[in-house]
């Protein structure tokens, strides 16, 4: 620790941070004691954060693949700026209305797959979450199968913190202090052939054992006890794991087989990280109910979405003028100052051609990560798909041993971040993911790939 750091360590913003803040996702007694980074950053301009003591980070996360447009940017800025200035907040309840938000959901709808037909708009990926489970229970109550209430989602998946997002997530360090999953969420497997259960099975075979593994869960279960299958189209918190070839379009034909919806949890994939639009366009998905948060508004203000397919929409419709209002909404549901934040950064990334921008930029940060880490003995497997990457590590890749989770990525991440770039480590395993900005340049690509390269050799050796 240098002296400046002990000063700050010692000043008083750092101590109301430790004796007044409760963070999230942060190891309550070690940022008490002041054993955290307790990085505070200050400012950002383009894929750079610089702190209050004016150290500089190229942030290859985009904080929490969320910063898609980047920072500093003004357009945004001002948008919500002249919003806060003009009408900061009025309700959307019971029929009202405001501009921003009625144009975004004209901007959302535009972007989303034909089939889709309504957005609703909420906070955040988990609240959208909620909202989805909420009306495929709807949806089941009004078809007259109020029963078909369970949710299916995958082990390692991450759709949020509250209780029912939570449950739905499927990492255990998200359930097990807080005794969820509550009943009627289920999980199946991760499809991630690196953890296939036996070594000897080709990628043919993995297919088939998760969708045998998935059918006999539907069939234990009973279809008629079942609402919705949730999944990101690419796993995302769990460990940045594109899908196996030929997956989506299996668990689809079952799905569809069970009159089961699909819920396609966009909150990272959305508006552009994988290089298209939406993760759904990629993969050929057709859900039921998209989420969406983050990159709508680059995060320049709080704002989710849950967006529903004509199929559910009509029969929302049908009984709806005996049913009563649709008694789900939140104060800040609609919001005009995240509206305005979502319109202008729908604008950018348009103007800016970002989701190329991810498929091309993203094609060439997997390059790059494949000549630097392929070939290192610890290095198991670098995956991804557009401005989404990971690099896992294990002990012996050939002979299938794995390090203890969280022992070693998080070392490299450490290492990488004296270095000057930030990334993060992805829970359950010793992972190293890459989000960055979508206006991310070769040229800063390469600066993350060198400082990767560095940190694995110091953390491991060459
Ligand atoms: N779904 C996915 C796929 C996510 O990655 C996240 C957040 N990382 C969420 C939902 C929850 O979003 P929020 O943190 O805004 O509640």
């Amino acid at each position: 620790m240098t002296p400046l750091d002990l000063d700050r360590r010692n000043d008083e913003l750092a101590a109301w941070d430790r004796d007044c803040l409760l963070h999230p996702t942060t190891h309550t007694a070690q940022h008490a004691r002041g054993d955290t980074p307790g990085r505070i950053v200050t400012g950002g301009e383009g894929v750079f954060v610089t702190d209050r003591d004016g150290n500089r980070f190229l942030d290859a996360f985009a904080a929490l693949y969320c910063v898609n447009a980047g920072y500093g940017r003004t357009e945004i800025a001002d948008a919500i700026a002249e919003q806060a200035h003009k009408l900061a907040y009025f309700h959307a309840f019971a029929g009202h209305g405001n501009e921003p938000a009625i144009r975004l959901a004209k901007m959302v709808m535009d972007r989303a797959p034909d089939h889709m037909a309504r957005v609703y708009f909420g906070l955040s990926g988990s609240d959208a979450n909620e909202t989805n489970v909420k009306l495929a229970w709807h949806y089941n109550i009004l078809r007259g199968k109020p029963e078909k209430r369970k949710i299916i989602s995958r082990w390692r998946a991450y759709h949020g913190s509250g209780l029912v997002s939570g449950s739905m997530t499927g990492l255990k360090v998200y359930h097990d202090r807080f005794n969820l999953p509550l009943d009627g969420f289920l999980h199946t497997h991760t499809p991630h052939y690196l953890r296939r259960p036996e070594r000897e099975m080709d990628e043919a075979a993995y297919l088939d054992f998760l969708i045998a593994e998935l059918e006999a869960l539907i069939a234990r279960e009973g279809p008629e006890t079942i609402a919705a299958f949730v999944g990101e189209p690419v796993l995302g918190t769990g460990g940045i794991i594109p899908p196996p070839e030929g997956y989506w379009a299996r668990v689809q034909a079952l799905l569809a087989e069970h009159d089961i919806l699909l819920i396609a949890d966009e909150v990272v994939t959305g508006f552009g990280r994988t290089g298209q639009m939406f993760g759904s366009d990629l993969y050929g998905l057709r859900p039921d109910f998209m989420t969406i948060a983050k990159g709508l508004t680059s995060a320049y203000a709080p704002l989710s979405g849950s967006i529903l397919s004509q199929r559910v929409f009509d029969v929302l419709m049908t009984g709806a003028d005996d049913f009563g209002p649709l008694a789900h909404g939140w104060t800040y549901s609609a919001h005009p100052i995240g509206a305005a934040a979502g319109i202008a950064t729908l604008d950018l990334v348009d103007r800016l051609g970002l989701v190329e921008n991810a498929g091309e930029t993203g094609a060439y940060l997997l390059e790059r990560l494949r000549e630097r880490a392929e070939g290192h003995r610890n290095v198991a497997e670098v995956r991804g798909v557009g401005l989404l990457a990971a690099v896992e590590l294990m002990k012996d890749p050939s002979a299938g041993t794995w390090f203890e989770p969280m022992t070693v990525g998080p070392k490299v991440v450490a290492e990488m971040a004296r270095l000057g770039v930030m990334t993060r480590a992805m829970p359950e395993g010793n992972i190293v993911g890459f989000a960055p900005p979508l206006c991310i340049t070769r040229d800063e690509v390469d600066q993350v790939v060198d400082a990767f390269g560095q940190a694995i050799e110091s953390v491991l050796g060459a």
